[in-house]
């Protein structure tokens, strides 16, 4: 027997030639993405059918699951159109009888022989008259037995066949995640293979250190793969789940934990704070004093530029909670830092990169970067904006600015690290607002420069156990508090259809705003009649932060249609409104959110493309429609946009959810509260479903299996302090020695992937 882990990672057609072949193998792949044999054994059955009791032959009841006790009596095979084979076998349980069909299985003739005894489980359906299981699923007793039970006499035998019958009965079914091409049945018969054609899975040998296990109560690796493909009872599956669950959690700790430490070992350039004066110049521009968390996680930050160890930092906090000063002060000084490579009259050090989440964003910080700095700053850090948009002759002289180190700031998407883009000296990295970034494009951010430091910053709360699933190889700062002098948001779910009038209220309000001087946002789901906004600019929410469980039926309130309707009225005619819609033109949307922030616009109708850090600070009112339509989190991003100025915010969020549903719920949570973590804390309550992860974030993993961070969060927490414990006793996991290969098998494969990207 070949070594575990080489086991494991064997090519699927390659460990079980004439098992599962090349075809199979292929079809594998293209469905599920499986190559190896340990992909095959984490390809887990979505859930199991319980077969339940005997049914008899006579009076079979049509369109429901049976399992009956049967005898072959005769099969014939033939050719069908379109190139197919169809096998048909008629059983009996010497009452009534019954057709069994398999398409292209004729392999199945060998063993479904005239006589053979056996049960047989399906669904039953009627074809031409005839009753039928098509592709039951079926277990033969051994002939060998069948003989030896025919001497015992016809009543002994039909005892034993009931018994085996019984056993047969209680075995769940595995019902395996299915493709056209790959049926379950495709799937449980390829494990089934794999156990039976020398995958000895009794040997497998445990990543696991047995203490570990025994600590957290979790069976062996080899006995759970061989219950959860292949259980006699329901809880055998349950057991098996239960440990793999662990597994995953505890796997994917260490991965990343294992990330974290790699990462620190790693050599960068130190970018300590220098004496050119620049940090104090820049403070002392400041127009209000840093809040001590500012400066409390400027603090951090400052000590990890100064050394040489690349930063690896996340910072969370509330929108509009002033991440953007603390990220400039650290820009600052890494570009004032002395570098050593630089000659000693240089006048500045290194470079930093901005990377907004889009277009929209991206000029807009460099607008209110180049406003901070002032003119002084400005000059001597010269930052650029750089946008694969901009006019050729622009983006050129960008370019060559950041490529010689004149361009001490670059502000941009991520096209900043795409390859056309050489930065003399990138010290440090900022992403901003995005949180989707996944642990192995953090990774890729590192082959732009030497090892440059990396500040990840997002304005979505993050419950603990996601960003220790997707942010686990970060260190992490909070901001938990906005800065003192801000008038606050209040927020109020309207119910339409119960209080129409209140609705109309929204309306005028927005009027009476518009009239004292403000700015107001109208939000919808939609670009026009029922057209969805899902474009790449609707970024900062997630993709399943959606409620999805409201019908179709009406239709959504659009942004055309709301400019229609308030266009139509006459008391909004002298109100200067234009909308933004992910699918304008980026110069375009550009133009109106200059427009909207220099006041020359009153009311802007737009989509979540305002989601994510717009910040105007005149804006101090939105409405929200369709707000059920929102989540939880989306719901608070967008509210944020207002109440950033000297005025109070007020937030409608106008909904036709009934009252008592989730939906409502979810917006009578966002109105309750501001508290941006109490709310991420009860939005991963709400959503009873799904994943918060996307796959790209799921850690070093490409797909979670079986776990989800909405529901096993104390096993996450378990599994971080079990993998921090182990790690902590033997860094070289010299008694694990297989999750020690796995991990540099990890590692080698990210190093791979990044040479690709790079
Ligand atoms: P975030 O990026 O966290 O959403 P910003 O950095 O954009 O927040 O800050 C939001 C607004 O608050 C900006 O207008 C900024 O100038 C202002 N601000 C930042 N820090 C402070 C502070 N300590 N006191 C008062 N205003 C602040
Ligand atoms: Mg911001």
């Amino acid at each position: 027997m070949p070594g575990s882990l080489e086991l494991m990672n064997a090519e699927l057609d390659r460990l079980l030639p004439g098992v599962i072949g090349g075809r199979t193998a292929e079809a594998f792949e293209k469905a599920f993405g499986l190559q190896t044999v340990r992909d095959l054994l984490w390809h887990l059955p979505r859930r199991y059918h319980e077969r339940g009791e005997l049914t008899p032959l006579a009076g079979l009841p049509i369109g429901e699951h049976v399992t009956v006790l049967a005898q072959v009596l005769d099969v014939r095979s033939r050719q069908i159109q379109r190139g197919g084979s169809l096998l048909e076998a008629r059983i009996t349980d010497g009452v009534g009888s019954l057709r069994l069909t398999f398409f292209n299985q004729a392999w199945r003739a060998k063993e479904l022989v005239s006589g053979a005894r056996g049960i047989f489980a399906g669904k039953v359906s009627e074809y031409r008259g005839q009753l039928q299981l098509q592709h039951p699923d079926y277990e033969l007793f051994d002939t060998a037995d069948a003989n030896a039970i025919s001497r015992l006499g016809q009543e002994k035998s039909q005892q034993l066949d009931e018994a085996a019958a019984m056993a047969f009965a209680l075995r769940p079914v595995p019902i395996y995640p299915a493709t056209a091409r790959v049926p379950s049945w495709v799937s449980q018969r390829a494990v089934e293979l794999a156990l039976e054609a020398g995958l000895d899975i009794g040997e497998l040998e445990d990543p696991l250190p047995k203490d570990l296990r025994k600590a957290v109560g979790i069976i062996a690796l080899g006995p759970a793969f061989e219950m959860v493909h292949q259980p006699e009872h329901a809880r055998d599956w349950r057991i098996a789940r239960d440990s793999l669950r662990f597994r995953e959690a505890f796997e994917l700790q260490l991965a990343l934990l294992d990330r974290r430490r790699r990462a620190a070992a790693l050599t960068g350039t130190a970018r300590p704070a220098g004496e050119g004066g620049l940090l104090a110049m820049f403070d002392a521009g400041l127009p209000f004093t840093l809040t001590p968390e500012q400066l409390d996680a400027g603090d951090t930050i400052a000590r990890e530029l100064a050394s040489a160890a690349p930063m690896h930092r996340l910072l969370q906090g509330e929108v509009g909670s002033g991440k953007t000063v603390v990220a400039m002060r650290a820009m600052l000084q890494v570009a004032e830092a002395p570098a050593e490579h630089q000659a000693p009259d240089a006048m500045l050090g290194g470079q930093s990169a901005l990377l907004a989440p889009t277009e929209v964003l991206a000029a807009q910080h460099f607008r209110s970067i180049t406003e901070m700095l002032g003119p002084a700053l400005t000059e001597r850090l010269h930052p650029v904006l750089l946008t694969s948009k901009m006019p050729v002759a622009e983006r050129r002289k960008a370019l060559l600015a950041v490529a010689s180190g004149q361009a001490h700031i670059a502000v941009g998407t991520h096209a900043l690290l795409s390859k056309g883009v050489t930065f003399y000296d990138l010290g440090l990295i900022v992403v901003d607002e995005q949180h989707r970034f996944g642990v192995e494009q953090r990774a890729a951010l590192r082959l732009k420069g030497n090892n440059p430091h990396v500040l990840v910053m997002t304005a979505t709360p993050i419950p603990r156990t996601v960003a220790l699933t997707v942010f686990g190889d970060l260190e992490t700062s909070f901001i938990r508090r906005v800065p003192p002098g801000r008038q606050g948001i209040e927020s109020f779910a309207v119910p339409v259809q119960e209080r129409p009038r209140w609705a109309e209220r929204a309306w005028l309000r927005a009027l009476e705003e518009i009239a004292a001087g403000r700015q107001v946002y109208v939000v919808c789901p939609a670009i026009s009649g029922g057209k969805r906004e899902d474009g790449d600019e609707a970024l900062g929410g997630d993709q399943f932060d959606r409620d999805t469980s409201t019908k179709e039926t009406v239709e959504l309130a659009s942004v055309e249609r709301t400019l229609e309707e308030l266009g139509a009225r006459s008391d909004f005619r002298d109100v200067r409104m234009a909308s933004l819609t992910g699918a304008m033109k980026p110069d375009e949307k550009d133009r109106v959110m200059r427009a909207f922030a220099a006041g020359k616009i009153d009311l802007l109708v737009a989509t979540t493309v305002i989601e994510v850090g717009v910040n105007v600070p005149n804006a101090s009112m939105m409405i929200v429609r369709d707000a059920e339509r929102f989540g939880v989190s989306q719901l608070h991003q967008l509210r944020g946009r207002v109440g950033r100025g000297e005025h109070a915010g007020l937030c409608l969020m106008l909904t036709n959810a009934a009252p008592g549903t989730v939906a409502r719920e979810r917006i009578e949570a966002v109105a309750a509260t501001t508290d941006g973590f109490e709310l991420a804390e009860q939005d991963l309550q709400l959503r009873r479903e799904g994943d918060v992860l996307g796959t790209a974030q799921s850690g070093g993993h490409s797909t979670l299996k079986l776990l989800r961070v909405a529901e096993h969060g104390e096993l996450i927490e378990r599994a971080r302090e079990l993998a921090a414990d182990l790690l902590e006793r033997d860094p070289e996991l010299t008694s694990a020695p297989l999750l020690a290969a796995q991990l540099a098998e990890e590692a080698r494969q990210a190093a791979l992937a990044n040479i690709a990207k790079s």
